[in-house]
This record gives structure tokens, sequence and C-alpha cells, in this order.
């Protein structure tokens, strides 16, 4: 059976002690309603991961993540964090291949695909996600550009390593907006998506395949979306710096 997972992805907010405290009141709040195939997962800037990462790992099914690695295992990136140096801080996952990063910091599907391999490398799950412009949308290519950059992040890998990764239907048009993709929109796309992973690794491995939404979901959306067929959850950037809105989703 697939984890439901609702992750929430802190951007680049919250302080040090705001980032704990809000962290502190969302494991004291989810830790009661998360429970068998279900998951928590906070993705949080790197000076954060160490402190939550002790605060999460008493709990299961609660977890930390981060928001990029560098592909590189080592070496003179100044600035740079790569994934071995996540993992050893408690971190389970990494977002890879979000449309902020791909748009402001020019990531290529190449660059992503080292990245994956980086983060499975090192025991890291990443969190993949996929996503249309506005533009794409309307123009009807969207299905293009999502088989393009599903395929082109993560179809390079074996169906054990395929295993690891959780995929997150992000539009663009979506995120920070306010607009929301409608259920059945957010549907029609996961099932898609479900279908190219089972055309490429089989029709078990797609039904153990976690596909989150994401892009403007909140307490009053979730609902809707997350019943629908193929949507496994969420992954929330604005609604999850408020504990209250987050764990309203969770619930
Ligand atoms: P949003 O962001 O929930 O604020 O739209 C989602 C995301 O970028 O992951």
């Amino acid at each position: 059976m697939r984890k439901n997972i609702v992750a929430g992805n802190w951007k680049m907010n919250l302080d040090y002690e705001k980032g704990l405290s809000l962290f502190s009141e969302i494991v004291n709040m989810v830790k009661d309603e998360v429970v068998g195939n279900q998951e928590v997962v906070v993705c949080s800037p790197a000076i954060h991961l160490y402190s939550i990462g002790k605060l999460a790992s008493p709990v299961s099914n609660v977890a930390v993540g981060a928001q990029n690695i560098h592909q590189a295992e080592s070496g003179a990136y100044t600035g740079e964090i790569s994934a071995s140096q996540v993992k050893s801080v408690g971190a389970s996952y990494v977002i890879l291949g979000h449309s902020e990063r791909r748009a402001y910091f020019g990531e290529t599907e190449a660059l992503l695909t080292e990245k994956v391999n980086a983060a499975l490398a090192h025991g890291l799950a990443p969190i993949f996600c996929i996503g249309e412009t506005k533009e794409e949308r309307e123009s009807g290519k969207f299905f293009d550009v999502i088989k393009a950059q599903l395929e082109g992040g993560v179809f390079h890998l074996s169906g054990e390593e395929f295993a690891k990764v959780v995929l997150a239907y992000e539009p663009v048009w979506a995120i920070g907006t306010g607009l929301t993709a409608s259920p059945e929109q957010a549907q029609e796309v996961h099932a898609f998506i479900r279908e190219r992973v089972s055309a490429k690794y089989g029709e078990e491995l797609a039904n153990n395949t976690t596909i989150l939404y994401g892009g403007s979901c909140n307490p009053g959306n979730a609902k809707d979306l997350f019943s629908q067929k193929d949507i496994d959850g969420g992954l929330i950037g604005g609604a999850s710096l408020k504990s209250r809105d987050f764990l309203d989703i969770v619930k």
C-alpha cells in the first residue's frame, strides 16, 4: 500500500528559533493523527535540520527533509550542501525539481538527474516536483511538459531506485498564487503520471508510488483534493508555516 504524505515546504522562511517552535507545535499536534501508512514531512531550510531532526526522531511517521542538495560528493563548492551532509543530520527526504529551483537557479533535467542520483546514493528519498506553467496549461501542451519532466528527471532509475521516489505534481500557476488546480484537473494529471509510471515500471510499482499535489493547498481544499483516487497527499508551501492550518490539512 502506498504512503500518504503531507509535506511542508518552508522555503526561505523562519529564523532558527521560530522554525524550532513551529516544528515542536507541529510534532505535538500531529503525533496522534498520523498512523499506519501516513507520514508528515517538514522540509526546512538547512539551518533547522539538525535540531528539528532530533525532535522528529522519537515520533514515528514524522520526518524531516531538505529543500536542495548539491550533486557532488564533497569538495570545493562554496555555499553548497551535499546529500551525505543532509543525511548526517537526520533528514530522510529532499525536495528536487521544484519550479522555483528550475526557474531561479537554472536547474535543468540533466542536473536534476545527478541530484536525484546523489540523493538516492546517500539514502535520501527525493520528493521530485513536476508541473506546467500557465502558458503551457493554456496552450494544452501540459501533458507533454509533465511527461518530459518525469522521464527526464527520474526514468533513468532502476525499479528498485524508483520505488524510493515520491512524486509531486505542482502546477506552477498554482504555487503561491491562491489559484488551486480543481480536484478534477489535479486528478487528471495524477492519473496520467501514474499511467506513465506503470508503462515504464509496471502496474505494481505504479500503484505503490506516492504522488502529492502542491500549489495553494489549504485547509479549505485539501480534503477534496486528497480524496481523489490518485492524489496521495500534498506538498504545502504557505499553509505549512501556520501550525493550525498545517494540522487541518493533515487531518
Ligand atoms: P504553496 O507552495 O502551497 O505556497 O502554493 C507549494 C510549493 O511550492 O511547494
